[in-house]
């Protein structure tokens, strides 16, 4: 009789445990941004709904600089805060799907300093004496911080800053590589971490870290199909919609926005007596030095063969003339490869420039311009900014 009574609960926990899967593993489904990937994890891994854990944090392994890196927290910051928080979602009846759509339409995590702090975590993979997140990396293996052996682990950085009185350490793989790591606890209510938390966070972990994978992909071909090979800047159709945005962001915010056209002078005669390969090598020279002068903000595109378009987001005409001018005279400046059988032994460019709404309140409107203000500066003797 027992043991019926038994394996009826057991039942009852297993259907509770995939419905809770589930959930979470069609969530994850409906995107591809990685942070809105990330957002689904740790929601399913701390709401009622979900795991029921505290706190949860999760890490990236940036394979490219050797670091494993903080993205993202969730879990409150005091006791008070938890109440405040747990009550609000008990009082409002926010399932998964619920917490899920807040996220999607604010686009970011409610202001937290404990999100900030993990953040700015990288941790070298290479250093790896008693450290969780290194050891998870390498190990692969999820791991059960408990009261007695939390104390092996005092040097470690992590274990410092969240005090965690136990914690759960699970790896994030794909394809047999770990790509991150979910660190979860109860900080708050002090619940012990049974086998059966464990159990569900690991399986978790294993559909996270394939959906990580696939996003990371994704946004990995989407930004290669926006950039233009030879020289690594965004190509002409993402330069089409990137003027697009900006100029209707320009719109909207009423701010100003401005266009360079740059065009190198005399390219043909580099091209004829050098050859085709020279003169992709002075391309790329010059798209580094163009995207290396320019500020964070600006775009710097690849318009067609041998002319750029730099976007200069909130920048008005005066700004944007100094801009070219410096850009021009850097590019003057720079010793390019066998410049010297040029016409004038110096590789140069001309500029065009345009700004929104003066010249123009259309993306069209505003290329057409920059294109006649580039044609001027070519007829004034070329090395020259017109506007
Ligand atoms: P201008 O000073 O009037 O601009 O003279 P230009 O010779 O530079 O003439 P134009 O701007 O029309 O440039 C066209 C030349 O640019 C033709 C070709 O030799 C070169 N060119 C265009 N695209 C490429 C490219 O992808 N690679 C190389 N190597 N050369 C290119
Ligand atoms: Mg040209
Ligand atoms: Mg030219």
């Amino acid at each position: 009789m027992e043991e019926t009574v038994k394996i009826s609960k057991d039942l009852e926990r297993a259907k509770l445990e995939l419905a809770i899967l589930y959930e979470i593993s069609n969530a994850m489904r409906t995107t591809l941004k990685l942070d809105e990937i990330l957002y689904i994890i740790l929601t399913g891994v701390t709401a009622h709904a979900g795991l029921g854990f505290n706190r949860a944090l999760l890490f990236l392994v940036n394979e490219k600089d050797g670091l494993i890196e903080g993205k993202m927290a969730i879990g409150p910051e005091t006791g008070s805060d938890a109440n405040r928080i747990w009550n609000q979602i008990e009082h409002q009846k926010m399932d998964l799907d619920d917490l899920i759509s807040v996220y999607k339409d604010s686009g970011h995590v409610h202001q937290s300093s404990f999100n900030d702090q993990i953040r700015h975590i990288k941790i070298p993979l290479k250093e790896q004496k008693g450290n969780i997140l290194t050891l998870g990396v390498l190990d692969g293996m999820p791991l059960l911080l408990t009261r007695e052996t939390i104390q092996n682990y005092s040097a470690d950085p992590i274990v410092n800053l969240l005090h965690p009185e136990e914690i759960a350490v699970v790896p994030l793989k794909a394809k047999d590589k770990v790509n991150g790591i979910i660190l979860a606890d109860n900080f708050i209510t002090k619940k012990p971490i049974s086998k059966d938390d464990l159990r569900m966070l690991i399986m978790l972990a294993n559909q996270a870290g394939l959906a990580i994978e696939n996003s990371r992909l994704f946004e990995l071909t989407a930004l290669r199909s926006h950039t233009d090979h030879l020289t690594d800047l965004w190509n002409h159709g993402y330069f089409q919609f990137l003027l697009q945005e900006e100029v209707e962001k320009s719109r909207v915010n009423q701010r100003p926005l401005s266009l360079l056209a740059v065009d190198i002078d005399d390219f043909k005669v580099y091209n004829d007596s050098l050859g085709h390969q020279a003169g992709d090598t002075i391309l790329k020279d010059l798209a580094a030095l163009l995207k290396g002068y320019s500020r964070k903000m600006d775009y710097v595109c690849r318009y067609g063969g041998e002319e750029f378009m730099i976007i200069l987001p909130q920048t008005d005409k005066n700004e944007a003339f100094v801009i070219a001018e410096r850009l021009r005279q850097d590019v003057e400046k720079y010793k390019f490869m066998h410049e010297e059988i040029l016409p004038n032994k110096k590789l140069t460019v001309s500029i065009g420039l345009a700004t929104f709404d003066a010249n123009g309140s259309t993306p069209s409107e505003l290329i057409s311009y920059a294109d006649k203000a580039l044609y001027q500066a070519k007829h004034k003797g070329k090395n020259n900014t017109c506007f």
